[in-house]
């Protein structure tokens, strides 16, 4: 199983939205059939001068910058236009009565982001989930996707091999008490669909992640 090596993006190729084994046809850029493709649907937008609908593109043209990845990052989105703020595609959120203390932070952190993060991360494949694909900021930079998470890799990487108490700790998104035994731990249930997408900060090497629900 071969690995993506890069700044954002450090695990197996299996893991991004390009396929291993799938040949779709000819890539837009290269116009060759080599592997890893992806065939582009709605829920992947591709950043590019082309006016042309564009189907199929490789990784090798992605890491040769022949064309981005519109990104979806915490506070807004990578975009051809430039930062989108959360709260200006969704104007609703400016009303929610926990914006300043919450999003607001996450938005002015992403406005004064570095343009060399946000075009690296741009030229990065996005990792494969059921829902949006968030990569996660700390330290003033973007943090690494280092892959997805099973018990195994909890207590492997916790500070004393408590695998539950370091869920909690890294977990950005909700959680039920007894959460991490049905969906994650030994014991979990045969129902369990949750996926952990598990992030490294390379400046403090802080972990975060957050869980999708299938
Ligand atoms: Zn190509
Ligand atoms: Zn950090």
């Amino acid at each position: 199983m071969k690995d993506i090596k890069l700044k954002y993006f450090k695990a197996s190729r299996e893991e991004s939205i390009f396929d291993e084994d799938e040949k779709y046809g000819l890539c837009f850029f290269c116009k060759t059939d080599e592997f890893p493709q992806v065939e582009l649907d709605e829920s992947v937008e591709i950043i590019t001068e082309s006016k042309e609908e564009i189907e199929i593109v490789c990784l090798d043209c992605l890491l040769k910058e022949k064309y981005a990845f519109k990104q979806i990052v915490e506070g807004g989105f990578l975009t051809k236009d430039g930062i989108v703020k959360e709260s200006d595609k969704y104007e609703y959120l400016k009303d929610d009565s926990n914006y300043l203390t919450d999003l607001l932070p996450l938005e002015n952190q992403l406005l004064n982001m570095d343009k060399l993060k946000i075009k690296n991360l741009t030229h990065t494949p996005p990792f494969r989930t059921w829902q949006d694909a968030t990569w996660l900021v700390h330290c003033k930079d973007f943090m690494t996707f280092i892959g997805t998470w099973e018990h195994e890799d909890f207590v492997k990487n916790s500070p004393d091999g408590n695998a539950k108490e370091f869920f909690d700790d890294i977990l950005d998104n909700w959680n039920g008490d007894d959460f991490y035994d049905k969906q994650f731990g030994p014991d979990k249930s045969e129902y369990a669909e949750s996926t952990f997408y598990a992030f490294q900060c390379q400046g403090c090497k802080k972990y975060r992640g957050f869980v999708d629900n299938a």
